[in-house]
């Protein structure tokens, strides 16, 4: 069921995105060289707790999964696509890219946001991986509009990519898989919001709903496969990947991006 949020929710969930866009970006300031992927999570843990408020992934036990989720950070290099296990023992090294993933619960209410970060200098593909997501990710929050479907924004972004990706040696490969969601009173909620598919389908967006749109592409296949762990994806040929993700609440007008500072 699509829940629509109420003027006094979006007032609320328009804090908590500028709350945790503020939070990602200090933790994408400390990604570095030498740096463990633990360090980033305890970081986003302190920054948010500074505020007042709660990690959305920490503890949070997904459908089908064995464990809790142990983090609040998802923290995913280079050929780990999504919600990478911050570990002590991974250090960050010159040259990898960093996914960073975060939830925040705020007077009850949850926004989602995701970016990909380099790690000092990187070569050039995995520079225009990221530059593609991220312009995929804005193809697909313009489609954000009232009258246009679910449908309308995978159809656009897998269009985009498309065209980005003519070359065999630029092939951009979308997870199916996985994909966006709505957000709001939970931190998944209907619609389910795939990085693909067809023009004037799905679910019809309406003034007060609240998604997360979140393409993940691949340098290469667009298979994954799930790491022992139970929460890593890992590109299938271990070609590097890339996701950035915004919460928008669509409008009578333009989409919003409620994770802005
Ligand atoms: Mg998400």
């Amino acid at each position: 069921m699509i829940i629509i949020k109420t003027p006094e929710e979006i007032k609320i969930l328009r804090e908590c995105g500028k709350r945790l866009a503020t939070v990602l970006y200090k933790v994408r300031d400390k990604i570095a060289v030498g740096v463990s992927t633990k360090e980033l999570d305890l970081y986003a843990l302190k920054l948010i707790r500074e505020m007042g408020d709660e990690p959305a992934f920490l503890n949070y036990k997904p459908e089908g999964a064995k464990i809790p989720f142990p983090a609040s950070l998802c923290v995913s290099v280079n050929d780990e696509v999504v919600h990478g296990i911050p570990k002590g023992n991974r250090i960050l090294k010159e040259g990898d890219i960093v996914s960073i993933d975060l939830g925040v619960k705020h007077k009850g209410l949850f926004t989602d946001m995701a970016l990909t970060a380099p790690v000092g200098k990187v070569n050039s593909a995995s520079m225009e991986l990221m530059a593609v997501t991220e312009q995929a990710l804005q193809v697909g929050i313009n489609m954000a509009r009232v009258g246009n479907t679910v449908g309308d924004i995978g159809y656009a972004i897998e269009q985009f990519v498309r065209s980005k990706g003519k070359s065999e040696k630029k092939k951009y490969g979308i997870v199916e898989v996985l994909a966006g969601h709505g957000v709001g009173r939970a931190i998944h909620e209907d619609p389910y919001i795939p990085n693909f598919g067809k023009a004037r389908t799905g679910a019809k967006l309406v003034p007060g709903m609240v998604i997360a749109i979140e393409p993940m592409l691949n340098n290469g296949t667009k298979n994954v496969t799930l790491d022992k762990d139970g929460y890593t994806f890992h590109t299938a040929d271990g070609k590097r990947s890339a996701h950035f993700e915004h919460t928008i609440l669509i409008t009578e007008n333009d989409p919003e991006i409620l994770t802005k500072v």
